[in-house]
C-alpha cells in the first residue's frame, strides 16, 4: 500500500479529504479533470465549484444543517474556512461568492506542500489508498471501473427521491398502520382516501407547477422512477392501481377497503420519519408541500426532505462500505461526497473530510473509529454505512436522522437546540479521544 494518498475529484468533496489529510502530514496526489475533460455542469476549472445555487443551505442556530456547518469549523474544514471568508448576507442562509469561495480553495490547495494536484481524468481504480470523490457527475470511463468494481447493480444513475415527513406531525387519527396483506407487521401508516379525496388528488397533482427536467437530466429510463405527477396524468385511475392501490389494506376496525391508499414507510428504527412510498416528484416544492397536505393526516405535516429526480450517480453504499468509508471488499479504496448517497453541498463536504481523516489512520497503520451517531457527521455517516431492507436513497442532513425519541422532549425548538449542543459536545470528546490533530508544521 502507498504511503500516499490518491485523490480523485477535486470537488467539494475532494478538496476537503485531500486538505484533510495533507494536514495531517500525509502527501496527497489530487487528481481533477476538468481542464481537459468537462463535466455536463460545471463551467470553471476552479476546484470545489458549486454547480448551482450559491447557497450552503440554512444557517440558523438549532436546524440539522446549521449544526453541521458547526461541527465541519470545529473540525477544520477548509470548505466552511472558505465560506465564512466569503459570506455574502443571505438570511437566515449561509451564501458566498462563488467565484471568490472556489478561488480561495483552489489557491489554498496548490499552495499547500503536501498536495500535488494533476490536472488529468481517471479512467481506472488507481492504487490504494485511494478517496474516490467524484461527484454525481463521475465521468463515463471512471463510472465503468467503479461498476466492474462494486456490480453493475450497486452503482446507480438516477435519483428518484420521495418526500420524508416528521413523524410527529402526522395526524394519527386519520391514518392506521398495516403491512399488505398482513405480511410485514407495522412497517407501514396507512393514509387512506375516498373517491372524491382520491379524484381531487389526482386533479391537484396534474395541475400542479412540475421543474422541468435539464437537458443533462434526460431520458429516464425506468419505469420505477416515474414521477407520481406523470402517472397521474396517464389516467384517472392509474395511481388507484399503481402506488396508491388500496387491496390488501383493510382498515383494521372497519375491515373496509379505501379507495385508494398513500402508504408511508418507516424510514428509520425509531419510527421518528416516514417516507411516502412511490411519491418521486418533479413538483416544485410548495406544490409538493401543498398537494401532499390534501393526504389524510398529512394536512399539517412537516417535511424532512421533499421529493426530486434528478441524474446522479451514487452507490448502494450500506451494502458496500464499511464504517471507515473504504469498500469491505477492497480496504483503502474510499469513497466520498454525493457519491455515497448524501445530498447536499455540506454533506459531500462532510463525507470528504471523514474519508480522509479515515485514510490517514490507514497510512498510519491505525484504526479510524467513526464519529459519535449523534452528531450530524455520524449521523450521515450511519446513514450511508448502516445496512437496510428497504432501498436507498441519497439523504441530506435533517434531525430524521438522529434518535429523536429518545430525548422526549416535545417542543422541537427546544428539543433541537438540545440535539446540536450535544452533537457538539460529544463530536468534540471523539476528536480528542481519535488522535486527529493538525500537524503542527501546518
Ligand atoms: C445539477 C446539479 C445541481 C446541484 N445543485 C445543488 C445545490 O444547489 N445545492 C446543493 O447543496 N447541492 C446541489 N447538488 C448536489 C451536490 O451537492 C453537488 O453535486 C456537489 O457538488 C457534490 O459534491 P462532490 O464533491 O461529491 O462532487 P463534485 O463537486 O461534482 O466534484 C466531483 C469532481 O470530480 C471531477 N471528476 C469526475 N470524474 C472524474 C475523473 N474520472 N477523473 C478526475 N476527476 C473527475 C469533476 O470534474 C468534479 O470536479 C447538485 C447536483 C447536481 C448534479
Amino acid at each position: 500500500m502507498n504511503q500516499f494518498l490518491t485523490v480523485v475529484g477535486g470537488g467539494l468533496a475532494g478538496s476537503e479529504a485531500a486538505w484533510q489529510a495533507a494536514q495531517r502530514g500525509i502527501p496527497v496526489v489530487l487528481y481533477e479533470m476538468r481542464q481537459t475533460v468537462p463535466t455536463p455542469v460545471h463551467k470553471t476549472d476552479q476546484l470545489a465549484e458549486l454547480v448551482c445555487s450559491n447557497s450552503l443551505g440554512n444557517n440558523q442556530a438549532g436546524s440539522a444543517p446549521s449544526l453541521l456547518k458547526n461541527e465541519l469549523r470545529s473540525m477544520g474544514s477548509l470548505v466552511m474556512m472558505a465560506a465564512d471568508l466569503h459570506a455574502l448576507p443571505a438570511g437566515g442562509a449561509l451564501a458566498v461568492d462563488r467565484d471568490l469561495f472556489s478561488a480561495e480553495i483552489t489557491r489554498r490547495i496548490e499552495a499547500h506542500p503536501n498536495i500535488t494536484l494533476r490536472r488529468e481524468e481517471i479512467r481506472d481504480i488507481p492504487e490504494a489508498p485511494v478517496v474516490l470523490a467524484t461527484g454525481p457527475l463521475t465521468s463515463e470511463s471512471l463510472s465503468e471501473a467503479i461498476s466492474r468494481l462494486v456490480g453493475q447493480e450497486y452503482l446507480y444513475f438516477y435519483d428518484a427521491i420521495s418526500p420524508i415527513v416528521d413523524a410527529a406531525s402526522i395526524d394519527t387519527r386519520k391514518t392506521f398502520f398495516a403491512s399488505r396483506y398482513g405480511k410485514g407487521g407495522d412497517d407501514y401508516l396507512n393514509c387512506p382516501m375516498d373517491k372524491e379525496t382520491y379524484q381531487r388528488f389526482v386533479k391537484a397533482l396534474i395541475d400542479a407547477e412540475k421543474v422541468p427536467f435539464a437537458r443533462f437530466e434526460k431520458p429516464i429510463y425506468f419505469e420505477g422512477c416515474m414521477p407520481i405527477e406523470e402517472l397521474a396524468a396517464r389516467g384517472e385511475k392509474t395511481l388507484a392501481f399503481g402506488p396508491m392501490k388500496p387491496v390488501g389494506l383493510p382498515h383494521p376496525e372497519t375491515g373496509k377497503i379505501a379507495h385508494a391508499v398513500v402508504q408511508l414507510r418507516r424510514e428509520n428504527q425509531e419510527g421518528t420519519a416516514y417516507n411516502l412510498v412511490g411519491f418521486q416528484t418533479k413538483l416544485k416544492y410548495p406544490d409538493q408541500k401543498r398537494v401532499f397536505s390534501m393526504i389524510p393526516g398529512l394536512e399539517n405535516a412537516e417535511f424532512f426532505r421533499l421529493g426530486a429526480i434528478h441524474r446522479n450517480t451514487f452507490l448502494n453504499s450500506p451494502s458496500l462500505l464499511g464504517r471507515e468509508l473504504d469498500l469491505i471488499n477492497r480496504p483503502g479504496v474510499y469513497f466520498a461526497g454525493q457519491i455515497v448517497g448524501v445530498e447536499g453541498y455540506l454533506e459531500s463536504t462532510a463525507m470528504g473530510m471523514l474519508a480522509g481523516l479515515s485514510a490517514v489512520k490507514r497510512i498510519r497503520g491505525e484504526r479510524f473509529s467513526t464519529p459519535p451517531r449523534d452528531s450530524a457527521l455520524g449521523a450521515l455517516m450511519t446513514y450511508v454505512t448502516e445496512r437496510r431492507s428497504g432501498t436507498f436513497q441519497p439523504m441530506n442532513v435533517n434531525y430524521g436522522l438522529f434518535n429523536v425519541q429518545e430525548m422526549k422532549i416535545r417542543d422541537k425548538k427546544v428539543r433541537n437546540s438540545k440535539i446540536s449542543e450535544n452533537a457538539l459536545a460529544s463530536l468534540s470528546r471523539w476528536q480528542e479521544a481519535a488522535h486527529l490533530e493538525v500537524d503542527s508544521a501546518f
